[in-house]
């Protein structure tokens, strides 16, 4: 059987969480048997996914790249009591099946116990993380968000049960049927530069010091390019150009892809909306290489906003 290999699809290296990692195998979702099939092979890895941390593996040396952490089919009957939530991720390069095993229902302590490694927050994963075990966790994550969330029905309020191998949930109710499907939060993030300088905002609820690019949800209606000119001139006050996408990110906290664009101000007179933003400014390349001695810093290294930031200060 041919595997999909998605690595082959970026004409330039993809952002962390965003290496694809996985053949989806989009027509095995609709074999029934497809958890029972799985559960007989020994080569089938189930990730574990507790409250929407992931399993990570024991790291050998403090400064170890993190590796993701399988457990094997024999592993997982300790969680049956708990009625963990199968999904059926795919498979890798190498046909290894993946399914993400949601045991939120497990306590702390037994989730630890039943399990080798530790749970930790995706997001404050080192960015030396491998790219395909990083798309990997982001994959389980997002799916086993959804599903925590969506346990009874938009349309009529009863039960849903989980179907296509968890990609799709259908309503209990036999006068309503309704089918839905996991949803992805489209966000948009933007480098705006005028002449020499780049455009850095905060939050307020942001670590002390820390600066970033502009960000904002796409609205109903409205194209990528309009949500990324809306949200400047409502924070900054700053209308732009030349919209530009560069690049996107897998951003699954909880259920956002970061869509990662460039933008020319046309003039550098801010307006700031402090409803929005506490603060923001124009800094140069001399500007950042002070961010420390100020107390300031770019946001983590694992973050689309970091790379959009570092290709301009590079250029
Ligand atoms: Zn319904």
């Amino acid at each position: 059987m041919t595997v999909f290999d998605p690595h082959t699809i970026h004409p330039f290296l993809p952002n962390n969480l965003g290496f694809g990692g996985l053949d989806r195998d989009d027509h095995a979702r609709g074999d029934d048997s497809i958890f029972s099939q799985l559960a007989q092979q020994k080569t089938t890895r189930y990730l574990p996914v507790w409250r929407s941390m992931n399993l990570f593996a024991p790291q050998a040396t403090e400064n170890a790249p993190p590796h993701l952490c399988w457990l094997d089919p024999t592993q997982i009957a300790a969680f049956a009591e708990y009625n963990p939530i199968f999904i059926y991720l795919g498979r890798d390069r190498d046909n290894h099946a993946y399914i993400a095993l949601d045991i939120s229902a497990c306590d702390e302590a037994k989730a630890a116990r039943l399990t080798p490694g530790h749970f930790a927050d995706l997001r404050e994963a080192s960015p030396l993380i491998d790219g395909d075990e990083g798309s990997i966790l982001a994959y389980a994550r997002a799916l086993c968000f959804w599903h925590q969330r969506h346990g009874f029905c938009g349309v009529c309020g009863h039960q849903t049960i989980l179907a296509r191998a968890g990609h799709m949930r259908v309503c209990a109710n036999p006068d309503c049927n309704a089918q839905h499907f996991p949803r992805t939060d489209a966000a948009m993030i933007v480098r705006v530069t005028y002449g020499d300088k780049i455009l850095l905002g905060r939050q307020a609820i942001w670590p002390e010091g820390m600066m970033s690019t502009l960000a904002g949800f796409v609205e109903p209606g409205e194209t990528l390019e309009h949500a990324v000119a809306r949200e400047v001139y409502e924070e900054a006050g700053i209308i732009v150009k030349n919209v530009r996408y560069q690049h996107s990110q897998p951003w699954p906290f909880p259920a956002s892809l970061m869509l990662g664009f460039s933008a020319e101000a046309v003039s550098d007179r801010l307006q700031i909306n402090h409803h929005e933003i506490e603060h923001a400014d124009w800094f140069t390349k001399a500007d950042i290489q002070q961010f420390d001695e100020k107390g300031m810093f770019l946001p983590r290294k694992l973050s689309i906003s970091r790379r959009l930031i570092e290709e301009w200060l590079n250029r």
